[in-house]
C-alpha cells in the first residue's frame, strides 16, 4: 500500500488552541481511497522547522498532504518551506493573480496588496484553484512522489480535497477500503470477544475490529478491494458470519445510535412515548430530542425527582412507596404507567435508581437503577447494577438511558396488536 503523511501547519495548532480537525478528515479520507497514513506531523508557522519537517515527510512517504499557512499574512511560510525544500524560487503566476483579482472584485471588496502573497508558487510547482476561497493549494512532484499544499481553513480544505486530490490519488492507489460499522448492545466487550473469537482473530480481509463504547460494541468490517462491488460483497459475506453469532444484539449500522434507531421505527410504527425519569434527570428524553424528527414520536415526560412528584404528578401511591420503595420495579413501572397516561402515548419508560455518590444501600447499592417500560396491554421491568468507576455518576446516568431505549425497542412488538419480533431488537 501507498503511504501518505499528513502534515498540519500552525502555531495555534501545536498550542492547543485549535483542534486539528483537517487530520482527522484527510486520515479517514486517505483510508477509504486505499492509501495507509502511518505518520502525521503538526508544525508550527517557522520556516527552518517545517522545511525540516516536510523533507522528512518526503523521505519516507509516497505523497505528502500538507494543510495550512498559505495566507495572506507574514506568518503564512508554507509555500516559502516548500521553494526551500525544493530548492526553487517563489514566482508570482498571472493565473492565480487573475483569480484572487476576481475572487475580491466578485465580492465587491478591496483587496489589499498582500493577498497577492498568495499567487507566490514554486517554480516547477502547480497552482491549485480555489473555488472556495483566496488561497490557491499547490501540487508539485519530487521524482515520483508528490506534495500538495492545502489552505487551512477546513472548509476550503475538504472542497478542494474532493476536487483535485481525491481523483487523483484513488487513481493511483488502484484500490478502495470500505468499511461497515455493526453496532451492539447489551453484550459487553469480553463476551464479544469470547463468543467471536474465530471470526475475530481469523479474518483478514475483510477484517473485523470491535471498539467498546459505554455500554455497547461497535465492530468495523474493512474490505481492501479493486471495486466497490467486491468489497461490498466480500463484506456481506462476512457479516453473515458474524450476525450467526450475534445478530440478537444487532440493534443498527453506521452512523445510528441507539435514539436514532428508536425514533425511526417508533416513528414508521405509528408508536408514541412518554418518560418519567427520576435518576436521569431528562438525559433521556433529551438523547432523543436530539435526534430530528422525535417529536413525531416522544410526546413528552416528567422529571419526578422526589418522592413527592412521584406521587402528586405520576399518581405513584404512597402505600407502594412505603410498602416497596422509591427504588423498586413498582415504582418503576408505576412511573412508565403515569407518564403514559398523562402523555397519552403508546408507551411509557420509568427509570428510578441510585446514581451517587451518596444515597445507596445494602440492598440498592449506588449504580442499582429500576426500568420499567408501560403499554396498553401491560408493564415490564429489569433491575440493573452498573458498575461504579471513579466516574460513576455520569456512566451510570447513561447507561440508564441507553438501557431504556434498549428496553423500549426491544419490548415494543408486546405492546403493539400485531407481534411480530425478531432477534433482541
Ligand atoms: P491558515 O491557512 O493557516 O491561514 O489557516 C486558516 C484557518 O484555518 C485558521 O483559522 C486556522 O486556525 C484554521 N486551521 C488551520 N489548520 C487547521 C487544521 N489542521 N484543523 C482545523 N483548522 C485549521
Ligand atoms: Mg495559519
Amino acid at each position: 500500500m501507498l503511504i501518505c503523511e499528513i502534515v498540519s501547519v500552525g502555531t495555534e495548532l501545536v498550542l492547543g488552541n485549535t483542534e486539528d480537525t483537517n487530520a482527522t478528515f484527510l486520515s479517514a479520507r486517505l483510508r477509504a481511497l486505499g492509501w495507509a497514513v502511518k505518520f502525521r506531523q503538526t508544525c508550527g508557522d517557522h520556516l527552518g522547522r517545517l522545511t525540516d519537517t516536510l523533507r522528512l515527510a518526503l523521505s519516507r512517504s509516497d505523497c505528502v498532504i500538507v494543510t495550512g499557512g498559505l495566507g495572506p499574512t507574514y506568518d503564512d511560510i508554507t509555500r516559502d518551506a516548500l521553494a526551500a525544500l525544493l530548492g526553487k524560487a517563489l514566482s508570482l503566476r498571472e493565473e492565480s493573480v487573475e483569480e484572487i483579482r476576481a475572487y475580491f472584485a466578485g465580492r465587491g471588496r478591496p483587496m489589499s496588496e498582500n493577498n497577492l502573497r498568495q499567487a507566490m508558487i514554486p517554480e516547477g510547482a502547480e497552482p491549485l484553484r480555489n473555488l472556495w476561497g483566496t488561497a490557491p493549494g499547490i501540487r508539485a512532484r519530487v521524482g515520483e512522489k508528490e506534495i500538495f499544499l492545502l489552505p487551512g481553513v477546513p472548509r476550503e480544505m475538504k472542497a478542494m480535497f474532493e476536487a483535485y486530490l481525491a481523483p487523483a490519488l484513488a487513481e493511483r492507489s488502484g484500490g478502495i477500503l470500505c468499511t461497515r460499522i455493526l453496532r451492539l448492545f447489551g453484550i459487553g466487550e469480553s463476551v464479544l470477544d469470547e463468543k467471536l473469537s474465530a471470526v475475530l482473530r481469523e479474518s483478514v480481509n475483510p477484517s473485523v475490529a470491535p471498539f467498546a463504547g459505554e455500554g455497547e460494541v461497535s465492530l468495523h468490517v474493512t474490505c481492501s478491494a479493486e471495486t466497490q462491488a467486491e468489497a461490498n460483497g466480500r463484506i456481506e459475506e462476512k457479516l453473515g458470519e458474524i450476525l450467526s453469532v450475534v445478530e440478537e444484539y444487532l440493534y443498527g449500522e453506521g452512523e445510528d445510535t441507539l435514539a436514532s434507531v428508536l425514533i425511526s421505527r417508533f416513528g414508521a410504527q405509528g408508536l408514541t412515548l412518554a418518560a418519567a425519569e427520576s435518576c436521569t434527570g431528562g438525559l433521556l428524553s433529551q438523547m432523543l430530542t436530539a435526534v430530528p424528527g422525535s417529536s413525531a414520536v416522544l410526546q413528552g415526560g416528567v422529571v419526578a425527582y422526589t418522592e413527592e412528584i412521584k406521587e402528586k404528578v405520576l399518581g405513584v401511591s404512597r402505600h407502594m412507596l412505603t410498602e416497596q420503595g422509591v427504588y423498586s420495579l413498582a415504582c418503576a413501572e408505576k412511573m412508565a404507567e403515569g407518564a403514559r397516561r398523562l402523555c397519552g402515548s403508546s408507551l411509557g419508560i420509568g427509570i428510578t435508581g441510585v446514581a451517587g455518590p451518596d444515597g445507596g444501600t445494602e440492598e440498592n447499592p449506588v449504580g442499582t437503577v429500576y426500568i420499567a417500560v408501560s403499554g396498553k396491554s401491560g408493564c415490564v421491568s429489569e433491575r440493573f447494577l452498573f458498575p461504579v468507576t471513579a466516574d460513576a455518576r455520569e456512566r451510570i446516568r447513561l447507561l440508564s438511558a441507553k438501557n431504556a431505549m434498549a428496553m423500549a425497542l426491544k419490548y415494543a412488538h408486546l405492546f403493539q396488536n400485531e407481534s411480530k419480533k425478531q432477534g433482541n431488537f
